[in-house]
């Protein structure tokens, strides 16, 4: 599957905000947004267009791709899939992304970023209930396990990243066994286990709706 790569910092930059796309960096003073905190490109510096009605509805969007890194058509098959559900649609879409196996690969501590977290999954490092599974967007359902595979216990990538994320309290919706590199999912994660940064996916819902 398709994936943006281009400047990341550059995303962050674009929405004015820190969407924490590079892991540690994002928390360190080289944060672009800490030093150039500024549209990028040639008249980003200019005095800022108050930006509302559709303008909202395409930001709060692109910030919701962006930090779950899904391309514009990938995304809109995961709206149209969560408006068929049950429930309320922002919600539903929410939830389905946090339950990509990438995601959960972060959420777990096994990579530092969901870019990383994507390619350890990419690169054959995870079994899914025991088999393997190297497809980011695999969406994983309550009662999966999920774990790293014997022959990739031992990848410094994945034990870096583990160690770097050890202060970072695990999800309560996954038991997490971070020693023996896997975990179980107990529960669908609930909106307010979601990103932490403000966004509101009922925007995403008016712009697909229209
Ligand atoms: Fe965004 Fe992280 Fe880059 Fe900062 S370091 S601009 S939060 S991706």
């Amino acid at each position: 599957m398709a994936r943006y790569i281009g400047p990341v910092c550059r995303q962050c930059r674009r929405e004015g905000m820190k969407l924490f796309l590079k892991g540690e960096r994002c928390h360190s003073e080289k944060c672009a947004i800490e030093k150039r905190n500024f549209i990028p490109g040639q008249h980003g510096k200019a005095r800022a267009k108050k930006i509302v009605g559709y303008g909202l509805q395409l930001r709060e969007k692109q910030k919701v791709r962006r930090v779950y890194g899904v391309l514009e058509r990938q995304f809109r098959i995961t709206f149209e899939k969560a408006a068929l559900q049950k429930g309320i649609t922002g919600e539903n879409l929410m939830q389905n992304l946090e339950r990509r196996l990438d995601s959960v690969i972060f959420r777990m501590g096994f990579g530092t970023s969901r870019a990383q977290a994507r390619q350890v999954v990419g690169h054959g490092h995870i079994d899914l209930n025991g088999r393997k599974c190297n497809i980011p967007s695999a969406m994983v359902k309550v009662g999966d396990v999920i774990s790293v595979r014997e022959n990739s216990k031992n990848n410094a990538t994945i034990l870096a990243a583990r160690d770097a994320t050890a202060h970072a309290p695990a999800p309560n919706w996954i038991d997490v066994d971070r020693e023996g590199l896997k975990g179980r999912i107990q529960s669908l994660p609930k909106r307010e286990d979601l990103v932490q940064i403000q966004l509101n996916e009922q925007l995403i819902v008016e712009l697909y709706s229209k």
